[in-house]
């Protein structure tokens, strides 16, 4: 038996709606909502035993995991960013924006990479339940992968609650093809957005463009939408102690 029916996500989720014009806006395709709601329960069941995040109750799971997901990804679309794919999504832990991107986008070929292996072993079950033929996880560094096959590889690249920006510009914008963007789905973002600066320059990416909004319920939320203009210079990424130690100044 789900934890969460149809009918309890269906009902929370079109709560989220009512508060969101960017959410209401999104046209899911068939299946979606199923899709959704498998990777809600899903979650539900292996926080309790993995750890796999703070955010646990139903109601919580849809607004902070799902609406804080796709409410930007209409965001990206009404801005004109290519959503075709490759999109990879940097340090996505429990899945998020993977999978519920994953749900809204069935044309679109998607990537999640994290680090840790009890996180990506959620995710392929997440994916194996919800049928999700599109996304695949893959578990590493996202500095490591910029030095390997991924480099320069996806027409979209995101993260959330991963870095400070000045450090996921040089985590990420390696990653971007040159044409591509980086979108970094955060909460309140000047300061990071003036400091990550000097880092954006360097590794190719132009001055950002700055979309804030609320989640349902109020909370503020910014998407940093950076388009990647230059080939990043062959020096970035460098080992993750010195990006953190010393961010690109
Ligand atoms: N994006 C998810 C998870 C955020 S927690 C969400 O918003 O819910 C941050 C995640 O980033 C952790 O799972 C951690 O393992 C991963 N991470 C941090 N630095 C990373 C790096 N350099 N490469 C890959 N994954 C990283």
């Amino acid at each position: 038996m789900p934890t969460l029916t149809p009918e309890a996500f269906s009902a929370l989720y079109g709560r989220c709606a009512d508060a969101s014009p960017a959410l209401a806006s999104l046209d899911l395709p068939d299946g979606a909502m199923d899709r959704l709601r498998t990777v809600c329960d899903l979650l539900i069941d292996n926080a309790k035993r993995f750890n796999l995040t703070a955010i646990r109750e139903p109601e919580e799971i849809v607004r902070k995991h799902v609406a804080d997901s796709l409410i930007p990804l209409a965001l990206l679309r009404d801005a004109g960013i290519d959503l075709a794919g490759p999109i990879l999504d940097v340090g996505t832990g429990a899945g998020f924006p993977l999978l519920p991107w994953a749900c809204a986008l069935p044309e679109a070929s998607l990537t999640g990479l994290d680090a840790t292996a009890k996180k990506i072993s959620h995710i392929r079950a997440c994916i194996d339940a919800a049928g999700l033929s599109n996304a695949a996880a893959v578990q590493g560094r996202a500095e490591e992968a910029a030095r390997e096959d991924f480099r320069e590889r996806f027409s979209l690249v995101t993260a959330r609650a991963v870095a400070a920006l000045p450090v996921l510009c040089e985590l990420c914008a390696p990653l971007t093809t040159v044409g591509g963007a980086f979108a970094a789905l955060k909460s309140r973002a000047e300061e990071e957005i003036r400091d990550a600066r000097p880092a954006a320059e360097a590794l190719g990416l132009d001055e950002p463009e700055v979309l804030s909004y609320e989640l349902p319920g109020g909370d503020a939320r910014t998407l940093v939408i950076y388009r990647k203009t230059r080939p990043t210079p062959a020096k970035y990424p460098r080992r993750y102690a010195e990006i953190a130690k010393q961010p690109i100044a």
